[in-house]
């Protein structure tokens, strides 16, 4: 891998899949295969045909005593032949809620670098194939500060580790004001402060914002919570042209004050009536009317923001980016208009060597295939082998191929592995309850003047009958408050109920082993609440994902000292549907 990326290397990793990931494992082999880990299946062996059948598949748990180890002070060697001096955090909010730590080097910077410059060149050729406006980007990245393990090396978020990185630090595009936030905005350690500078800039520049970008599609939506929080305070800012002073960080205050200019009254007039309008449907097209899209990712957990920005963005098309975590990165959407529900992602096959296990066959090494393997419309959960230490490591997500790319498969986000809500023996997952859910927000939208801000749900198995609770947290259309409609709300309880598989229809209606399922409407601002319970418990704001289901009793307590109102779904669902 160069560092001067062309659009012609796209068509050829992907055209030689195959060779690259022989190769790749080659070499990740070559490197490892003398670690304590590795020994023990390898003997020392490098071929690929001894490592497929002696190397076990393996989840966290497996892993862990060998990363801790070495996050206590051994030596890298335990696990890895290259030097390990980072350790990655997951955001412990996609899954089983527990947070892990994976180790990697300098290189995973230089990996995540070239799949970003690689789809901004896809990015780059379809706004100019479409003739699109030339701009800013307006973005919200944000780093949290790293801590470090027993033996000193720092412990950060995916998003930190890159930000703060020797590659981010001198990436090809620095200096080319691409994006309307200085680096020190970014790179500021209090959150909150990094958001109102985002905003800050980006309002200055209203008129040369093209597009806006985060990681993930809630960090979008918090921006417009936190404008609707602060616009007054921002605009006197832009009037007054000095910062707020709780804005202490230096560096990130100084910079936004060049942004900042001066006083700029007339500036601050028209944002005060664009925010004072008692609607806010398509204020990011009425504050920054030059954009043109909205980028981050929109799948899986993501999905369920979809609406809500919709109406905040007078339906700017949604681009979903990358897909990747912590243990690795896989690749990238190389078709930015394809609709949120048509998304794949292009694996990339130079960054990791990827193996793929049919769902339903638990552990079974000889069922897995190599990535070029792959057949369309088949179910697989990716198995990731790296050159930081982890090897056939169960990454927990159901991926679906639908399509290729040259000779490499584009996969959709399906769902997390782990995410069901069971009751009795039925096994609602991600998926099941987000279309579900899309389905009840339809009805909640156009019987009433309400949108759903944030959900997640539980299993609440303390009672006889079980049932479903989902918390919900509405938000009116207009800039008021309005009493929930009992009358909808029930009819959204049903919507729900009748979305879910037969067998939990046939448990539903059927001698009522599942109770009636039940929406919790939450205070405004409970999700935002979640959040800072669970980044408080050292996850990063820019990774956070809304946890679909809930099973923290402490995170379950956040949201129920902020239950407003409940309703029941007051019929069984039709057996057949
Ligand atoms: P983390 O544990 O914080 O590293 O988050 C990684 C997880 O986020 C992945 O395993 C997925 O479940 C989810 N994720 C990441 N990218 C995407 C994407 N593009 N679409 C859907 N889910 C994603």
């Amino acid at each position: 891998m160069t560092s001067s990326f062309k659009l012609s290397d796209l068509e050829e990793v992907t055209t030689n899949a195959e060779k690259i990931q022989n190769d790749l494992l080659k070499e990740i082999l070559t490197l490892n295969a003398k670690t304590e880990y590795l020994r023990q299946f390898l003997h020392g062996s490098s071929d690929k045909t001894f490592f497929k059948k002696h190397v076990p598949v393996v989840s966290y748990e497996d892993m862990k005593p060998y990363i801790e180890r070495v996050a206590d002070g051994e030596p890298s060697e335990i696990i890895s032949g290259g030097p390990i001096t980072k350790f990655l955090r997951s955001s412990g909010t996609s899954g089983e809620g527990k947070q892990k730590i994976f180790p990697v080097n300098d290189d995973f910077a230089k990996k995540m670098g070239y799949i970003l410059a690689l789809r901004s060149l896809v990015m780059s050729k379809h706004s100019k194939d479409t003739s699109a406006e030339e701009g800013k980007s307006m973005e919200f990245h944000y780093i949290k500060p790293e801590y470090t393990t027993l033996s000193g090396l720092p412990i950060s978020t995916v998003s930190t580790c890159f930000l703060v990185s020797d590659y981010f630090k001198n990436r090809p595009s620095k200096g080319k004001s691409e994006v309307t936030s200085p680096d020190q905005v970014t790179l500021c350690p209090d959150s909150n402060q990094s958001m109102y500078c985002h905003l800050l800039c980006g309002l200055c520049q209203r008129d040369q914002v093209v597009k806006v970008r985060a990681s993930f599609a809630y960090t979008l939506v918090r921006a417009i919570n936190f404008l609707e929080k602060y616009w007054k305070e921002l605009c006197s800012n832009i009037r007054s042209g000095h910062v707020s002073d709780w804005i202490t960080d230096l560096n990130c205050r100084n910079s936004v004050s060049v942004i900042l200019g001066g006083p700029n009254p007339e500036l601050a007039d028209l944002i005060e009536k664009i925010c004072s309008h008692k609607s806010w449907e398509g204020i990011i097209t009425r504050l920054w009317p030059k954009s043109r899209s909205l980028e981050a990712i929109f799948t899986g957990q993501m999905a369920q923001y979809i609406p809500i920005l919709e109406f905040y963005s007078n339906k700017l098309p949604q681009v979903s980016t990358v897909y990747g975590c912590s243990e690795s990165t896989f690749g990238f959407n190389v078709d930015p208009l394809s609709k949120p529900q048509d998304v794949s992602y292009t694996f990339l096959p130079n960054i990791s060597y990827f193996e793929f296990l049919p769902i339903d066959h638990e552990r079974d090494i000889a069922s897995i295939v190599d990535l070029v393997n792959v057949k369309q419309g088949c179910y697989y959960e990716p198995v990731v082998t790296n050159s930081f230490g982890l090897t056939r490591y169960l990454i927990g997500d159901i991926l679906q191929v639908v399509g290729f790319y040259n000779s490499t498969p584009q996969f959709r986000f399906v769902r997390r592995k782990n995410i069901v809500l069971s009751v009795e023996t039925e096994m609602t997952t991600e998926e099941d309850i987000l279309k579900a859910l899309a389905r009840a927000s339809l009805v909640l939208e156009s019987s009433s003047d309400v949108m759903l801000m944030g959900f997640t749900c539980y299993a609440d198995v303390s009672t006889f009958p079980g049932h479903y609770v989902f918390y919900w947290e509405l938000k009116a259309r207009a800039i008021k408050d309005v009493e929930p409609d009992k009358k909808v709300l029930v009819e959204c309880c049903s919507v729900l109920e009748e979305s879910f598989d037969a067998l939990y229809r046939r448990l539903r209606s059927k001698g009522g082993v599942i109770g009636a399922l039940e929406i919790r409407v939450v205070q405004k601002g409970t999700f935002d609440s979640l959040m800072e319970y669970f980044t408080s418990e050292g996850g990063s704001t820019a990774q956070y994902k809304t946890p679909i289901c809930i099973n923290s009793s402490e995170a379950l307590a956040v949201l129920e000292s902020k239950v407003l109102s409940r309703f029941y779904s007051e019929r069984s669902p039709p057996l057949d549907s």
